[in-house]
């Protein structure tokens, strides 16, 4: 039995594909293959026909065969209320059905059963786990993995939580743009300012760092979860619909496996347009017309490619200027541009970002390694000439809802991790206070993300109008914690966050059970929590 070795590995669990790394006994960072060889695994989940959850390539191949059970760009997902605008802008454009999980989460329907996004990501996970355990002949336990900078508490804490239930320790999770700039400058001696340009097949983030040697600074982040290379596959996939209408009368619209098939082709012709200027997309037999086999063939420019996804791109170019104003950082005093996410390799991207930078991005990184390989140089810090510190922002507001529909930021965006806050509240009636949370950018609350409610119990008689302390922290990894102090008493951690349903479907619950009169202080609060909304915690 090979002596057990310390491994830890570095994933990047993309929405497209995911990656694993380890540092080796020689302090080089590696990539691990997966079982088919290959250095990505496509993260798609399906079932087989005997019901057992089925993970990788296997799965993919299942897209074609069974649209309908087999999960994919379910990072998008994760971590986000059934509700959420997001949420049913996919439930109208994914194969697969989206339903709404026990708790109000988004969650998946996969061989008539109801998956939680995490339970998606673990297996996922324990995919990767095993393959990499295979590969480096020894147990593996901790792990590192990035999740996008623009992506919310929720999301974060699905990670994590993803990663648990596939068996690991969760050392950290990292955001996928500062792995990326760690793995680009570490041990390099550079001095620079540096903008990540990460477009990865479901997300889009931009980070501009200070590398000054092995220091990471991050000093603004921005992005959009909801944009990425499957957007550009979806308008490709459109066009695609729109010519077989035209030329052969059908509408192929409500075929989920016509679809499902055609997305997959837009995908191939869009990479293969990246090294070539034109070609040719066959499916054959995609669909039946008069009771003869169709097929669809049609050559497709790079230039059609451009026209239908040239909107998508430029708005990463704003998103890029927008992070860069409100950080007051000037265009020109960015020294490179790394380029991250396997969508960077279309040409268009590196035209677009030289004009805009009026700069040439940096080649020689791996676009689809490069974060894997970062994050497992953080959690193998010893490998660095020097030591590697980091510090990285919050992305997205954090803040409160106030009766008027506004959104109160308490932690602002590009706040240096970790971070703090502490402010008043005044508890003046004998019911309880609920403050709802919310992460997002926007000025009316509800088009930000929910993030629970913190509930605090009634004040004693002689204690109405007392003022409490809620407390907001964040850690270096940018998960939140809320706390509240009685500054009068010390008491402390009066609160809990109680839920994840949506604040109206809680304030009901709360109400129906106050009119039932089944509220009693003595039992304190968890036991309220529980009993009212059934939840263990
Ligand atoms: P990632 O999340 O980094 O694995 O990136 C995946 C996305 O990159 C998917 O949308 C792919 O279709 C896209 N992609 C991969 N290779 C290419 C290529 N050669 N040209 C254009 N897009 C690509």
């Amino acid at each position: 039995m090979p002596k057990p070795k310390n491994y830890i590995l570095g994933i990047d669990l993309g929405t497209t594909n995911s990656c694993a790394s380890y540092v080796d006994d020689h302090g080089i960072p590696r990539i691990i293959r997966s079982s088919n060889g290959t250095t990505t695994l496509p993260s798609v989940v399906s079932i087989d026909k005997n019901g057992r959850p089925i993970v990788g390539q296997p799965a993919l191949d299942h897209m074609i065969t069974n649209p309908s059970d087999t999960i994919y760009g379910s990072k998008r997902l994760i971590g986000r209320k059934f509700r959420s605008l997001l949420v049913q802008e996919m439930v109208g454009i994914m194969p697969y059905n989206i339903v709404s999980g026990t708790g109000g989460e988004a969650a998946v329907l996969m061989g008539g059963q109801i998956f939680d996004l995490s339970e998606i990501a673990s297996l996922i996970l324990c995919e990767i786990k095993e393959y990499s355990e295979g590969a480096l002949e020894t147990e593996l336990e901790n792990v590192v993995i990035t999740v996008p900078a623009y992506y919310t508490d929720s999301q974060r804490q699905a990670v994590k939580r993803a990663g648990e239930m596939a068996g690991f320790n969760v050392n950290r999770i990292v955001n996928e743009p500062t792995a990326a700039a760690i793995a680009y400058g570490l041990n390099k001696n550079y001095k620079q300012r540096v903008l990540v340009y990460d477009l990865g097949g479901g997300t889009f983030d931009v980070s501009v760092l200070e590398i000054r040697d092995n220091d990471f600074k991050v000093i603004a982040t921005g992005g959009d979860t909801f944009l990425g290379g499957i957007d550009i596959d979806i308008r490709l996939t459109g066009h695609l619909i729109e010519n077989f209408k035209d030329h052969m009368g059908k509408d192929l619209v409500k075929e989920k496996i016509a679809i499902a098939r055609l997305r997959l082709a837009a995908e191939q012709a869009k990479c293969q347009l990246s090294i070539m200027k034109t070609t040719e997309l066959f499916v054959p037999f995609i669909t039946e017309i008069n009771q003869k086999a169709a097929d669809l063939k049609l050559m497709i420019t790079r230039d059609t490619l451009e026209k239908l996804s040239v909107d998508l791109i430029e708005r990463t170019l704003s998103m890029c200027d927008e992070v860069l104003e409100t950080s007051g950082i000037k265009k020109s005093s960015i020294d490179e541009i790394v380029l991250v996410g396997g969508q960077t390799r279309m040409p268009l991207i590196y035209d677009k970002i030289t004009k805009h930078f009026r700069k040439k991005p940096k080649k020689g990184v791996h676009p689809e390694e490069v974060v894997a390989l970062g994050a497992s140089i953080l959690a193998n810090p010893t490998i660095a000439v020097s030591p590697v510190t980091l510090k990285d922002v919050l992305s997205i507001p954090i803040g409160i809802a106030m009766n008027n529909g506004k959104f109160r930021i308490i932690l602002r965006e590009n706040t240096p991790l970790p971070a703090s806050r502490t402010f008043k509240l005044t508890q003046n009636r004998a019911e309880t206070l609920m403050v709802d949370v919310y992460q997002g950018n926007r000025e009316r609350i509800m088009e930000n993300e929910y993030l629970g409610t913190f509930c605090f119990p009634p004040p004693e008689e002689d204690e109405k109008g007392r003022s409490l302390d809620m407390r907001f922290e964040l850690s270096k990894e940018c998960i939140l914690r809320v706390s509240m102090r009685n500054p009068h008493t010390g008491e402390q951690d009066l609160s809990e966050m109680i839920t994840l349903q949506t604040p109206h479907s809680l304030k009901r619950s709360m109400e129906e059970a106050l009119q039932n009169s089944k509220m009693e202080k003595s039992t304190g609060f968890r036991a309220f929590a529980q009993r009212i909304l059934g939840m263990e915690r």
